[in-house]
C-alpha cells in the first residue's frame, strides 16, 4: 500500500511525504524484490517497441519511477481500481466464444465490454494497464492478475482452433429468420411473438449526444404487461431512460423516467390512466430545456417541468434497447412501427401529426427513423439521413453450436465472423446487428494484441509471446486469403477491398493495429508480419495526402478521396494509424512513412488544438458528431459544449512522444507535456471510487461546461486504464551511443541508467511550483540534455553544484547540454520561473484562456446561458507587461495544494484537478478602448484586419474573413516588456502609425493615443 492509497491524504500531505521519500530516493533506495525481478527479466527481453532503433530512445518504465507529487497520486488511484476489478470477468465474453464454461455468478464487464460487438477491446486495456503498473513497482497483485488471464487466454485461443480439428464438430448457427407484420402505416415489428425477434439494439450516436429531444413511437402491446420497455437508454439499472406503456404503479399508467442514481432518483413523467393492450397506440416523450412532456395519442398527458437530466448524463450508454429493461423486467410483448428520434421538442402539433401519418408534418426522426417497413431480416433500417441501422436481436434458440473458425489462431470476444465480414465479400458497416455489422473489429484486435505484447514486453510472460505471434498469424491470413468460406467468395484479398476497409467509417477504424505487427516482425523475424502492417496502410486516401501535406481531414467532396470516406474524419480512428506507420518505418518500411506521421501531426497541432491539448468537436453548420475533426484552424468556434475525446489526446501525445525518437524536435515534447500535465492528468478524477475507472471521455472546452467521471467498458475508459499507469515513460530518454541523458519533462522520478551506471533523481513538487533541483549518482562522462520549455520565457537557469553553468542565453523551446564528466553527489538546479499568459484562438484571438507555465487555468464557475466570461486586462498591465503584478494575480493553494489565481473576483485553477464543477477554459477578450493604466486616450481599440478567420473549407454562419483581427492594444503589449518608458511610447507610435497606413485609425487618433501613452510614465512604471 502506498501513501496515495490511503484515504484521507491531502495533496499538501504528499508535497511532504515527497520530501521525505526523495531524501531516501537521493541515497539510491533500494529496488523491492519483486521490480528487481521483472526489471532483470525484462532487460532479458528484446525491446521492440517505439523508438528502439532511433538515435535517442526511451528507457523502459521499469527503469523510471515516479516520486511523490500529482502524478503519482493519479497513478496510484488508477492502480487502485485495477486492483479491485475482478479479472474473471474479462474472460468471460472469450470462454462464451471458445466454449469454455464460466464460473457462476459473475457480471459482464459492462459498457461497451457487453457482448456487442466490440467486446475484447477493454480485456486488452486492462492486460496493458497491469503489464505497466507492474512494471512501475513490482507489485505482485498485477501479475498475478496478468498471468492467470494470459493463461485463460492461450486455453480460449487453443480451443478455438481445435474446432477446425474436429469432424462435424461445431455447426454454424442458422440465419435467424425474423419477419415483419402489418404496422399502423406499411410494415411493423412484432417482438416475442412468433416473428423471430427479441429486441433491437440502436447505435451509441442515436442518443448519446442530445440533450432537447423527442422520441416518439406507435406500440401495440399483445399483453398488459407491466414494466415492459418500450425503450430502455443507458448504462445499467443505475443510469438510464425508459419510457414503459404500462408501470407497475397504481392504475399501470405510462412513464418515462431518467436517472443517473438508480429507481431511487427518477426524474419521471407519468401519465394518468393505462395504456389499452389491442390497439395501437402512440407514445411521445420530448424535453425542452428542463421541461419533459409525455403524449398519448397526440395529447400532452403529463409534464415535469423540473427536469435536470437529459441523455447527456448518461454519459456512454452501452444498452440502448426497444424492448429489453435494464432491470431484466419482461420482454416487450408488442407490435411497433414508426420509431423517431429528434435532437429537439416537437411542439404539440407535430406530435399530433404523427398519429396521422409516417412522417406527419416532420419528415421524420432528424437523428434516427425506424419504420419497419423491410421485409425481413435482423436489421431495422434508418430512413434519417444519418444511416444508424439499428440490429433486430432474435428470439434466443438455444442448443446453436459453437462457430467453426476460417484460420487457425483467432483469439476474441466475438465471434471471428465479426471481425472478417469487414472485409470482401461483404465489406460489413458500422451497427449494431451482431450478425451483419461490424464495430471496429482490428480495433479490439489491437488491444488484446497490444495487451499481450505489454505482458511479455514487460513483465516476461513467454506464453503471452506465443499467443500474440499465433494471433498475427492469423491476421496475415485474414487480410490476405481473407474470408474463404464465404459462399460468395472471390479471392485474396486486393488493396483496393484494403483501401475501402480502412476508408469505412468506424468500421473501418483498426486503432494502432498496424503498430503490433512490426513489433512481433522484429520479435520473429518473420517477413509475413511487416507485410501485414502494411496492409493497414490507408492509401486511397488519408495515407497518400498526409505524404503529399495536403490536409484532407474535413473535405467538401468525399467522393473525391475515396470511395467510403467521410467528409469530416473521426479523430480517434486515425490518429494512432500514424504511430503504427513510424513502427513500419522503423522497420525498414520507407520514408513515406515518417514523412506521412510528421505532416499528420502538424495539421493537428497546432491547428485543431485547444489549450488543454485535446483536439475534436463541432463546428457551426456541422453538429452531428463531436468525435470528429473540427475545421483547419477552427479553434473559437468549434468550442462545443462536449468534445475533445479522451482517447484523442491519448493518441497524439503517443504520436508526439514516437515523433521525437525520429527528429529531436522540442516542439513535440512542449506538446506531450501540455497534453499529460492537462487533459490527460485532468481525465482521472481526484476520488478513491474503485467501482469504475473514474475517468473522462469528452473534456468539453465550453465556457461553463464540467466533467463527468466514470467510463466501465468504453473506449475512454480502456485508454484511460492506461495514460495513469504510464507516466514516466517520457521523462527521460536516452542517446543510443550511451553519450546523453535526456531530461524532456520536470516530474519527481528516478531514473536508473543501469548500463552506465547513472541515477538520477528529480526533486521537485512541479508543477505545483517551477524549479527542479537534480542529484547525480554516477560517475563519468555525459552529456545532460535539459529541455528549455517554449513557455519558459521568464528566464531558465542552471546552477552545477551552486555554480552558474555556461548554457547561455537558454533558448525557450530548445534543449541546454550540460557536458561534464559527473562525480557522485553531484547537484543540478534548474530555475524556470512560471509567468501568465495569454493564449489566444487561432481563428478569434479575443477568444483566449490564461496558462500558468505549462498548466491550462480554467476560471471556474459557469457564466451562464452558454456566454463566455468577458475580461478586461490592459488597463492592469506595467511597462514589464506581467499579468501576474495586477490583472491575474497569485491567490494562494488549495487545501490540496494546487496553484490558484484570481481576476475580476473569479478563482482560477489548474485543468488537472479532477472534479465535475464547472469552469471555462476560455474567456473573451474585451478591451474596447486604448487605455494606459487609468489613462484613457478615447480612441476605440481598434481591430487590425488578419484576413481571419483562416478555415480551410467554408463554415456555416462564421462571416467572411477580414473582421477579426488582433486588437491595437493586442500589437502593442505583444512586444513587452519595454525597457524603458520611452521605449514604450516608441513602440505606441510606430504601432499606430501601422494602423493609420492600414486606414484603421486617423491622423488625429494616433496624435491622441501618443499622447495618453506619453503622460503614462508613471502609471507604466512597475513597483519594485
Ligand atoms: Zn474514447
Amino acid at each position: 500500500m502506498t501513501a496515495s492509497d490511503k484515504p484521507g491524504v491531502s495533496r499538501r500531505t504528499f508535497v511532504r511525504a515527497s520530501a521525505a521519500g526523495l531524501a531516501l530516493a537521493a541515497t539510491a533506495r533500494p529496488l523491492p524484490a519483486a521490480a528487481r525481478a521483472s526489471t532483470a527479466r525484462a532487460a532479458a527481453i528484446p525491446y521492440v517497441g517505439a523508438g528502439s532503433n532511433t538515435a535517442v530512445r526511451p528507457f523502459q518504465l521499469g527503469e523510471v519511477r515516479l516520486n511523490a507529487g500529482l502524478l503519482q497520486e493519479k497513478r496510484d488511484r488508477m492502480k487502485a481500481f485495477l486492483r479491485a476489478f475482478d479479472e474473471r470477468r474479462f474472460l468471460m465474453l472469450f470462454n462464451d466464444q471458445a466454449g469454455r464454461p464460466n464460473p457462476p455468478g459473475l457480471q459482464l464487464p459492462g459498457g461497451w465490454e457487453n457482448g456487442g460487438l466490440l467486446s475484447g477491446h477493454w480485456a486488452g486495456h486492462y492486460l496493458s494497464a497491469l503489464a505497466q503498473a507492474y512494471a512501475d513497482q513490482g507489485e505482485q497483485v498485477f501479475k498475478d492478475k496478468l498471468d492467470w488471464m494470459v493463461d485463460e487466454l492461450a486455453a480460449c485461443q487453443a480451443a478455438i482452433t481445435a474446432r477446425m480439428d474436429t469432424p462435424g464438430g461445431g455447426n454454424e448457427p442458422e440465419e435467424p429468420v425474423i419477419g415483419r407484420v402489418e404496422g399502423r402505416f406499411g410494415r411493423g415489428l412484432r417482438l416475442n411473438g412468433g416473428s423471430g425477434a427479441e429486441h433491437l439494439r440502436l447505435p451509441q450516436e442515436a442518443v448519446s449526444q442530445l440533450t432537447d429531444f423527442t422520441i416518439a413511437t406507435w406500440v401495440n402491446l399483445a399483453t398488459a404487461q407491466t414494466w415492459s420497455r418500450v425503450f430502455d437508454f443507458g448504462q445499467s439499472t443505475t443510469v438510464n431512460m425508459f419510457l414503459t406503456a404500462r408501470s407497475g404503479a397504481a392504475g399501470n399508467p405510462p412513464r418515462f423516467a431518467i436517472t443517473v442514481g438508480g429507481s431511487g432518483q427518477e426524474q419521471q413523467i407519468t401519465g394518468p390512466s393505462a395504456v389499452p393492450a389491442g390497439e395501437w397506440v402512440h407514445l411521445a416523450v420530448t424535453l425542452a430545456g428542463g421541461v419533459g412532456t409525455l403524449y398519448v395519442n397526440g395529447s400532452a398527458v403529463a409534464t415535469n417541468p423540473g427536469m435536470t437530466l437529459d441523455p447527456t448524463s448518461l454519459g456512454v450508454p452501452g444498452n440502448i434497447w426497444i424492448g429489453r429493461s435494464q432491470y431484466g423486467d419482461p420482454l416487450l410483448d408488442a407490435t411497433i412501427d414508426e420509431f423517431h428520434i429528434f435532437d429537439r421538442a416537437l411542439g404539440a402539433a407535430e406530435v399530433q401529426s404523427l398519429t396521422t401519418s409516417a412522417a406527419g408534418s416532420t419528415g421524420g426522426g432528424n437523428i434516427a427513423w425506424y419504420r419497419f417497413d423491410e421485409e425481413g431480416g435482423s436489421s431495422a433500417l434508418d430512413s434519417s439521413p444519418n444511416g444508424r441501422d439499428a440490429g433486430i436481436v432474435p428470439v434466443t434458440q438455444g442448443g446453436g453450436g459453437l462457430w467453426v473458425p476460417t484460420h487457425p489462431g483467432y483469439l476474441g470476444a466475438i465471434p471471428e465472423d465479426a471481425v472478417i465480414r469487414l472485409g470482401p465479400p461483404r465489406f460489413a458497416v458500422y451497427g449494431s446487428n451482431l450478425d451483419t455489422n461490424v464495430w471496429a473489429p482490428w480495433y479490439t484486435q489491437h488491444k488484446i494484441m497490444r495487451g499481450l505484447l505489454d505482458a511479455y514486453s514487460l513483465t516476461g510472460n513467454e506464453r503471452a509471446r506465443d499467443v500474440v505471434v499465433r494471433m498475427a498469424e492469423w491476421a496475415h491470413l485474414a487480410l490476405t486469403v481473407g474470408d474463404k468460406n464465404h459462399p460468395q467468395y472471390q479471392g485474396p484479398l486486393t488493396r483496393s477491398d484494403l483501401n475501402l476497409m480502412w476508408d469505412t467509417y468506424i468500421a473501418g477504424e483498426y486503432g494502432g493495429a498496424n503498430e503490433v505487427f512490426p513489433e512481433i516482425y522484429a520479435l520473429t523475424g518473420d517477413e509475413r508480419h511487416l507485410e501485414t502492417a502494411k496492409l493497414f496502410d490507408n492509401r486511397e486516401s488519408l495515407f497518400g495526402a498526409c505524404v503529399e501535406n495536403r490536409d484532407i481531414l474535413v473535405v467538401t467532396d468525399p467522393a473525391g478521396l475515396g470511395r467510403r470516406r467521410p467528409a469530416r474524419l473521426h479523430v480517434n480512428q486515425h490518429v494512432p494509424n500514424f504511430v503504427g506507420y513510424l513502427r513500419i518505418f522503423e522497420q525498414g518500411g520507407g520514408q513515406d512513412y515518417l514523412r506521412a506521421a510528421e505532416n499528420f501531426f502538424g495539421m493537428v497541432v497546432p491547428h485543431r488544438m485547444f489549450s488543454h491539448g485535446g483536439t475534436g468537436g463541432n463546428y457551426p453548420g456541422s453538429n452531428n458528431n463531436l468525435e470528429m475533426f473540427q475545421n483547419r484552424d477552427n479553434i473559437a468556434n468549434a468550442l462545443a459544449q462536449s468534445g475533445a475525446e479522451t482517447c484523442s489526446v491519448y493518441n497524439v501525445s503517443k504520436l508526439a512522444r514516437n515523433l521525437f525518437f525520429h527528429t529531436q524536435d522540442p516542439a513535440y515534447v512542449d506538446y506531450y507535456e501540455r497534453a499529460v500535465l492537462n487533459q490527460i492528468a485532468g481525465s482521472r478524477a481526484d476520488t478513491a471510487t474503485t467501482g469504475n475507472p473514474q475517468v473522462t471521455y469528452f473534456q468539453p472546452v465550453a465556457p461553463g461546461a464540467s466533467r463527468s467521471y466514470g467510463n466501465t467498458g468504453t473506449c475512454c475508459g480502456g485508454t484511460g486504464l492506461e495514460n495513469h499507469t504510464k507516466y514516466q515513460d517520457t521523462v527521460y530518454f536516452r542517446s543510443a551511443d550511451g553519450s546523453a541523458l535526456w531530461v524532456n519533462l520536470f516530474v519527481p522520478s528516478t531514473v536508473t541508467w543501469a548500463k552506465k551506471s547513472f541515477t538520477v533523481t528529480q526533486e521537485t513538487s512541479f508543477p505545483r511550483e517551477s524549479g527542479t533541483k537534480l542529484r547525480v549518482d554516477g560517475s563519468g562522462r555525459l552529456d545532460i540534455k535539459l529541455r528549455v520549455p517554449a513557455w519558459a520565457r521568464n528566464g531558465f537557469t542552471v546552477l552545477v553544484n551552486g555554480t552558474k553553468a555556461p548554457v547561455g542565453a537558454a533558448k525557450p523551446g530548445t534543449y541546454v547540454t550540460l557536458r561534464r564528466t559527473w562525480r557522485r553527489g553531484d547537484v543540478v538546479e534548474v530555475s524556470m520561473p512560471f509567468g501568465i499568459r495569454i493564449e489566444r484562438a487561432l481563428d478569434r484571438p479575443d477568444t483566449q484562456s490564461v496558462m500558468w507555465g505549462p498548466l491550462l487555468m480554467p476560471i471556474v464557475g459557469d457564466p451562464g446561458g452558454g456566454g463566455y466570461r468577458e475580461l478586461s486586462l490592459y488597463r492592469y498591465l506595467k511597462r514589464d507587461g506581467d499579468y501576474a503584478r495586477a490583472a491575474i494575480t497569485p491567490a494562494g493553494t488549495s487545501p490540496a495544494g494546487d496553484p490558484l489565481f484570481t481576476t475580476h473576483g473569479f478563482t482560477l485553477r489548474p485543468w488537472y484537478v479532477g472534479d465535475t464543477q464547472p469552469h471555462s477554459a476560455y474567456f473573451r477578450r474585451v478591451e474596447p478602448r486604448i487605455v494606459f493604466g487609468s489613462i484613457d486616450s478615447g480612441v476605440p481599440n481598434v481591430k487590425r484586419d488578419d484576413g481571419l478567420p483562416k478555415y480551410d473549407v467554408p463554415v456555416s454562419g462564421i462571416p467572411s474573413p477580414g473582421t477579426d483581427g488582433l486588437t491595437f492594444l493586442d500589437v502593442v503589449w505583444d512586444q513587452a516588456p519595454f525597457a524603458t518608458h520611452g521605449a514604450f511610447v516608441s513602440t505606441v507610435a510606430r504601432t499606430a502609425g501601422e494602423f493609420v497606413r492600414a486606414g484603421r485609425l486617423t491622423e488625429a487618433q494616433k496624435d491622441a493615443v501618443v499622447a495618453a501613452a506619453t503622460s503614462a510614465r508613471r502609471e507604466l512604471t512597475p513597483e519594485p
